[in-house]
């Protein structure tokens, strides 16, 4: 595979840019080598400036559920650009993405639309600590909700990847009020919240979490968490800036039943262009400046190119549509596991519909702790033989694959085939 022309770009971006990137885990540093500069996407495929083809399983990070230049989504940004790419004042389309989003989450009563998952995250702790006058904040060990301040505490994604649980830069004074429970442990939090029920302003958690790789919530572990929230008088934040639109019409808290107090999403929501949204209880989002006195504000929230992308994405997405994902996901994971039994290599697979990692460990993985036993190496080898031969995975062992409707069944037999020279790679990495 020619890699030239990325190699070339790679050199001259490291001159411009921390690590060659504007944002880290696009610099491959999880798994070596040099990063491939993308050309264009179309449907489930990438392909590079030296004219490599890839099944893309990254998919922006999320946003692309309906997969690369979906033409109803195109088309309606193209549209939306022609009347003017930005106002500062509102227009028709911010209603529109909003009522869609309250159809489908009704428990979202009113929002906010801003540019990113980590400004909806950033607002919706700040809303919960003006909602509540109480300053302690809980997140879980390995769960990442952007790269704000108060959350890069034991954060997973790039930060796991990196090794640096805790960001220089984020004053102590900020990071000591960031109280941290290992995930899907309910004495834990129970004992968290015995000792410091009275000043927790909120728990904030992915629902499912994508950022350490994937791991599935136990059986009624986040309903215990919003009874336990509920009782202490903290709110609930789940953030579904991955899982939201991905998992289901009404993401995770439709999936299991939830009703938290407020919601962050992203990623999909925007469809691939940069919207966040936060929302919930209208009696809390009624505090949210100007109806009340917590600031929130953004120059470009509400874009209506961005809106444009959302609204279109979300209206593909119909039940036929997340019942393609599950198919898909269902045989995709069946295929792994088989082809990982027969090189040997012991796994662990996590999936929860259209989110999926494979493991490098015996041993099943259920949170931060367990995660960090997965072999990194076997994980590189594994993820360096699936790009040589055209599948584009997350290059880090602690990041979800992401399906789109528009992955194939030609798709899934090419990612297969690449995946059992993947496997037998791995299988020759001493652990
Ligand atoms: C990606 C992500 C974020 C941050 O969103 P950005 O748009 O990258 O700022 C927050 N929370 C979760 C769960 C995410 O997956």
């Amino acid at each position: 595979m020619k890699t030239d022309l990325s190699e070339k770009l790679f050199a001259r971006a490291n001159t411009l840019f921390p690590g060659g990137v504007n944002s880290p885990v696009r610099a491959f540093k999880g798994v070596g080598g040099t990063p491939r500069f993308i050309a264009r996407g179309r449907g489930a495929h990438l392909v590079d400036v030296d004219g490599n083809d890839y099944v893309d399983y990254v998919l922006s990070w999320g946003p692309l559920i309906a997969g690369h230049c979906a033409p109803e989504v195109m088309r309606e940004v193209q549209e939306a650009l022609r009347e003017g790419s930005s106002f500062g004042a509102p227009s028709p389309k911010e209603i529109q993405l909003a009522e869609l989003v309250r159809e489908r989450a009704p428990w979202i009563e009113k929002m906010r639309f801003c540019s990113s998952g980590t400004e909806a995250t950033t607002a919706a702790i700040r809303v919960a600590r003006g909602f509540t006058g109480r300053d302690e904040l809980v997140k879980f060990d390995g769960c990442y909700h952007g790269a704000g301040d108060p959350l890069l505490v034991k954060a997973g994604s790039g930060v796991e990847t990196l090794g640096l649980p805790d960001s220089p830069g984020v004053p102590a004074d900020v990071a000591r009020h960031t109280l941290t429970a290992p995930y899907n442990d309910l004495p834990a939090l129970t004992r968290l919240f015995a000792a410091h029920g009275a000043t927790i302003a909120a728990v904030i958690i992915e629902p499912v979490v994508g950022n350490m790789g994937v791991i599935v919530p136990r059986p009624g572990y986040l309903e215990a968490i919003q009874a336990l929230c509920k009782h202490y008088g903290a709110l609930f934040i789940v953030d579904e800036v991955m899982t939201g639109f991905r998992l289901g019409t009404g993401g995770a808290c439709g999936l299991y039943g939830l009703r938290p107090d407020l919601v962050c999403f992203g990623k999909v929501i925007g469809g691939g262009l940069p919207v966040g949204a936060f929302g919930g209880r209208a009696e809390v989002m009624d505090r949210v400046a100007p109806a009340g006195p917590i600031y929130q504000a953004g120059t470009l929230s509400g874009n209506p190119m961005a809106m444009a992308a959302g609204t279109a994405t979300l209206k593909l997405m119909t039940p036929a549509a997340y019942a393609l994902l599950e198919a898909r996901g269902t045989a995709l994971a069946a295929g792994l596991l088989a082809s990982a039994a027969e090189a040997k290599v012991p796994v662990q697979l996590n999936r929860v519909g259209s989110m999926l990692t494979v493991f490098f460990t015996s041993t099943p993985v259920t949170d931060a702790a367990s995660a960090r036993l997965a072999s990194t190496k076997r994980f590189g080898a594994f993820f360096h033989a699936l790009l040589e031969n055209g599948v584009y995975f997350p290059p880090s062992q602690f990041e979800s694959a992401f399906l789109s409707t528009a992955h194939s069944e030609a798709d899934l037999d090419l990612t297969l085939r690449a995946a059992k020279l993947g496997f037998a790679a791995a299988a020759k990495i001493e652990v």
